[in-house]
């Protein structure tokens, strides 16, 4: 049996699937009841109404939307916040312009890796040579 501290209420547990204590399953557990039972009778609310009603922070709701707990086709108004700059999205970890300056970002270092290697051959430095130097 595996202890850990929960990382929701820091008590001592032993470590299950779930990641968290039982206690902490089970409050889990009702704030998602809460969340379904809101969001049955005001299909058409957001994050923000749902959160005050249910008194279930962000965080735990848009894990509730991850895991796929909480579906977006009955909740037309819902979204969470993009992890990169907080604006509403309804699918991925990140918004549409997070995600196309991420992919642009990864092009960047791609391309940049490729024209050192392409330096390298042509000058003939090994790699850390030329990194030492700069
Ligand atoms: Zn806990
Ligand atoms: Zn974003």
């Amino acid at each position: 049996m595996n202890l850990g501290n929960c990382p929701r209420c820091g008590k001592l547990y032993a470590v299950n699937f779930r990641e968290v204590c039982p206690a902490c399953i089970k409050d889990i557990d009702k704030e998602y009841e809460r969340c379904a039972t809101y969001l049955r009778e005001n299909r058409g609310c957001g994050i923000q109404e749902l959160s005050e009603a249910t008194e279930v922070s962000y965080r735990q709701i848009t894990k509730f939307i991850r895991e796929g707990r909480i579906s977006l086709i009955d909740a037309p108004h819902l979204a969470y916040p993009c992890e990169m700059c907080g604006s509403f999205i309804r699918e991925g970890n990140m918004c549409v312009d997070c995600r196309s300056k991420l992919m642009k970002d990864i092009g960047a270092v791609n391309e940049a890796s490729a024209t050192s290697e392409q330096q390298r051959l042509k000058s003939g430095y090994k790699i850390g040579d030329k990194f030492r130097k700069e």
